[in-house]
């Protein structure tokens, strides 16, 4: 077999080799039942329990609270940037954005078909490159939305944002989902597209509090409605059958890893030290602010575009792919996800040092 090398891909993104090993077993059969785990009826009991399980590993590894529904959805998660303000925002009412990347923008574009928009704060003016302190909310908003790590310019919010009064909040964690702990209870609801930290692309995880499904408008196309899903325990139709598989046995691997709070303190151990070498390098330096520094994209420049491309290439050669910055931006982005091996960091380091010197 051909040597795996180091993937910095920002997603689809490296899976742990285990993980792909189990998969490839079971793709020709799923345990002993003879029938390989992407021909199994999404409704037989084979496929159920690997669907059960993954919900429950999910919810011991977040913590989840009973009043809290998980969904695993399709569209990835542009299609949550429609669904949430199809379902919670009207012509009257008004949602409150956290604008901080360009997929709280996307996220943005989307809610305005559907209702009011208050910009809470934007980053835009600089570049993304922090996570603005001073927000303004409108009175009593339908919902506050934010993306808690911001993919293409590498910076992440430190914790969850305050909001108004009762508002839920709701969070695109596409990027940073289970890279640590967090308190399901502040949220109103999660969506993450699972090709970044869980698994492949496909499947969409939805964490939603009871209540506010409740609420949601029953004058929608049934699979657009979040309460649809929830009723059906996510099989309303096929569901991605595939996708939560590959969740369930990620989810498996991070339990065998520690859980969340060993994930953190990896991942972090990971980030610091490749920050640490660009703090100190003459050549390359990061380009998010440092107390909005993202631990899962990394992004850093030299000033350079064409010695930015120079870089890309040597480092390629070298067996380090995808470290170049997303198309709208430039420069390189390192993106060190869950299941991104320390070993990688290193190497990546490694091979700075060498283009620095010579
Ligand atoms: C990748 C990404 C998206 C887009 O996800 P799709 O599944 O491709 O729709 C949205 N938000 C964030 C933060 C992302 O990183």
């Amino acid at each position: 077999m051909t040597e795996r090398i180091f993937n910095f891909s920002a997603g689809p993104a490296v899976l742990p080799v285990s993980v792909l090993e189990e998969a490839r077993e079971n793709l020709l059969s799923l345990g002993d039942t003879g029938i390989g785990l992407l021909e199994h009826s999404h409704r037989g009991q084979a496929f159920r329990a690997v669907s059960n399980e993954t919900e429950v590993l999910c919810r011991e590894l977040a913590g989840i609270p009973d009043d809290y529904r998980v969904l695993f959805l399709q569209g990835g998660a542009s299609t949550q940037f429609f669904m949430v303000p199809m379902n919670f925002l009207t012509a009257e009412t008004t949602a409150d954005y956290l604008v901080t990347g360009s997929w709280s923008q996307k996220a943005v574009a989307e809610a305005k078909r559907f209702g009011n928009v208050n910009i809470a704060c934007s980053g835009e003016e600089r570049k993304f490159c922090e996570i603005p302190e001073t927000r303004t909310y409108s009175n009593a908003p339908a919902y506050v939305h934010f993306t808690s790590n911001n993919t293409i310019c590498g910076t992440q919010f430190a914790t969850e944002p305050e909001v108004p009064g009762d508002a839920p909040l709701v969070c695109d964690a596409s990027s940073d989902i289970f890279s640590r702990p967090l308190d399901v209870a502040r949220y109103g609801l999660i969506y993450a597209g699972a090709q970044k930290n869980l698994g492949p692309a496909g499947v969409t995880l939805v964490i939603v509090r009871q209540d506010l499904i409740d609420r949601g408008s029953t004058d929608l196309p049934t699979i657009l409605q979040y309460r649809t899903h929830a009723e059906k325990e996510s099989m309303f139709n096929t569901p991605p059958v595939f996708g939560i598989y590959m969740m369930g046995l990620v989810l498996k691997w991070i339990k065998q890893q520690g859980g969340l709070s060993a994930m953190q303190a990896r991942n972090h151990r990971k980030a610091e030290t490749l920050y640490d070498y660009l703090d100190k390098s003459r050549l390359f330096k990061p380009t998010a602010q440092r107390d909005s520094r993202s631990l899962m994209n990394v992004t850093f420049v030299t000033g350079d575009e064409q010695l930015d491309a120079e870089f890309v290439t040597t480092a390629k050669q070298a067996g380090l792919d995808g470290l170049k910055g997303h198309r709208s931006v430039g420069g390189m982005r390192a993106s060190l996800y869950n299941a991104f091996p320390s070993e990688g960091v290193g190497a990546l380091i490694g091979v700075m040092r060498r283009f620095e010197s010579g």
